[in-house]
């Protein structure tokens, strides 16, 4: 193995190379802390040339490889298992964009980049890359597309595969695939982009991307709205889609157990309504025309909404400032989860027409079996993606309930399959879901999807583990 070792040095440099425990802390162990894995080292090549170069020493030495970006996934797929035989590959270095065409609205960009920095250049070109997400300021668009990540703008701008137009992958044999293609159309065959894209890292390692830039929006407005029920939200969502249509750029749903947490936890925050109401929404504007009309627009819903008794209540931001503080409740409902203790999450994808009958019937189907457990539901509501989380009932130890993780899980789960939805909308499988998924999915689709990783990586060395 030092002979491995010995060779990376010379690839990469000594400085590239992490192989002490302490040193390789930081990507070992999950953004939620729940697992720490073990490995030989941490590598960190400089570009596509040196990762290509590392893949193909793996090969020959048949380690297995485990790439990291911004390590905030959510499902356990960018550690290492505990067998210490595979290599993190970090491809933080590869941060640099390659390049801007304006006129084909299209920006270049190596896997390594914080995609927040993506937004900012697309900014300082007067353009926007919508992709939006809570650890935008940790997360590499590399971790964005082997994640296929959703983010708050996919009611408008759809998820990291539509804002995707070619890639460049280093392949499982150490081969490099220059896709870089900025073409909206191009049927010249199978889509390998869309074969690494999701992929989470188990058949190839994506080192650079081409991705779709819009027009800047001449206004963005931030509302919040408070009602009785989800289906109450499901209205408010058809209102706003007939009044605003593509101008509606966001649409999340929280509950006010949610709010509660979360002003619990960070006692700074405000609640937006002096008063409490069962569910609230946050709704995003961005109109291409001007403020005046995006603000005559939101009005329009409201007063439709109150009319209809669809609302109880509704808070308009009338600055940046006021919008921010609307979205950083949003925002902060992980953390404060965090802070309040362990509990049981659930990322799920559901037809939106069926979300209001879900929640009703999941929620009391829990209560049932795990009576005073506590739900902290929010989410995408305008993309059919909740995130299910189950809170132990008060007294209750964190450590006993989530000794009952399984059992939640198959309640949850079995009742997203009845309405024939997904048990991950946009964390993805990693390890944490790659046997549960055995349950929901066909044999033809598994034996599929097991026979593209065959043909892609024999050997099993790409994040093995992951996924199938
Ligand atoms: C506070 C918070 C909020 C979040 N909100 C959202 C949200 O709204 N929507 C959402 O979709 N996700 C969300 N996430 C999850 C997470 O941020 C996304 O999954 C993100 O896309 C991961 O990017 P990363 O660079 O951190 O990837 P990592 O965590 O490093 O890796 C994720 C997976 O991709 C693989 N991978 C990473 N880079 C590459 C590469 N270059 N080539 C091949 N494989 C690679 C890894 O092996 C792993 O399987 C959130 C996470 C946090 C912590």
């Amino acid at each position: 193995m030092s002979d491995f070792l010995d060779q990376c040095r010379q690839l990469l440099g000594a400085s590239h190379i992490l192989s002490t425990p302490g040193d390789m802390a930081g990507y070992l162990t999950d953004w939620r802390a729940r697992l720490t894995g073990k490995a030989l080292a941490v590598l960190s090549p400089a570009d596509t040339e040196q990762v290509a170069a590392i893949v193909r020493l793996c090969q020959q030495h048949q380690i297995p490889i485990v790439p990291q970006g911004g390590n905030t996934g959510l499902v356990l797929g960018s550690i290492p298992d505990q067998s210490g035989t595979a290599v993190v590959l970090s491809l933080r270095r590869l941060n640099r964009i390659r390049a801007i065409d304006p006129v084909n609205n299209t920006i270049t960009v190596e896997a390594g980049c914080l995609l927040a920095h993506i937004q900012h250049a697309a900014q300082d070109a007067n353009r926007l890359f919508p992709l939006s997400l809570a650890a935008e300021g940790s997360c590499t668009i590399g971790g964005n597309l082997s994640t296929n990540a959703g983010g708050t703008a996919v009611l408008r701008y759809g998820n990291t595969r539509e804002l995707c137009l070619g890639l460049e992958v280093v392949t499982a044999q150490g081969e490099i695939w220059n896709g870089l293609r900025g073409l909206r159309k191009d049927n010249t065959g199978y889509d390998l982009r869309d074969l690494y894209i999701g992929a989470e890292g188990t058949l190839g390692i994506i080192t650079g991307a081409v991705l779709k830039l819009f027009p800047r929006p001449a206004a963005e407005l931030t509302a919040m709205a408070a009602m009785a029920t989800p289906q109450d939200a499901l209205r408010l969502l058809t209102l706003a889609q007939a009044h605003c249509g593509a101008a509606l750029t966001g649409f999340e749903l929280l509950s006010d157990d949610c709010l509660t947490l979360v002003t619990r936890h960070f006692p700074k925050m405000q609640r937006p309504f002096p008063d409490h109401y069962p569910q609230y929404v946050l709704l995003e504007l961005s109109d291409s025309e001007s403020t005046e009309h995006a603000a005559a627009m939101l009005e329009a819903v409201i007063t439709s909404a109150l009319e209809q008794q669809i609302i109880a209540d509704a808070v308009v931001a009338a600055s940046i400032a006021q919008s921010q503080a609307l979205w950083k409740i949003r925002e902060h409902i992980p953390l404060a989860q965090a802070a309040e203790g362990k509990n049981i999450k659930h990322d799920i994808a559901l037809p939106i027409s069926c979300i209001a009958d879900f929640i009703a019937i999941t929620d009391q189907q829990l209560q049932a079996q795990f009576p005073g457990c506590r739900m902290v539901t929010f989410g995408h509501l305008g993309d059919g993606n909740l995130h299910y989380n189950v809170a132990p009932p008060i007294g209750v130890a964190a450590d006993d309930f989530i000794a009952a993780q399984s059992a939640v899980n198959r309640v949850v789960h079995d009742s997203v399959e009845q309405f024939q939805g997904s048990i991950s909308a946009e964390h993805g499988l990693g390890a944490l879901k790659r046997d549960e998924i055995r349950r929901y999915k066909s044999a033809v689709e598994i034996n599929l999807m097991q026979a593209i990783k065959r043909a892609l990586d024999p050997h099993n060395l790409m994040n093995p583990g992951k996924v199938v």
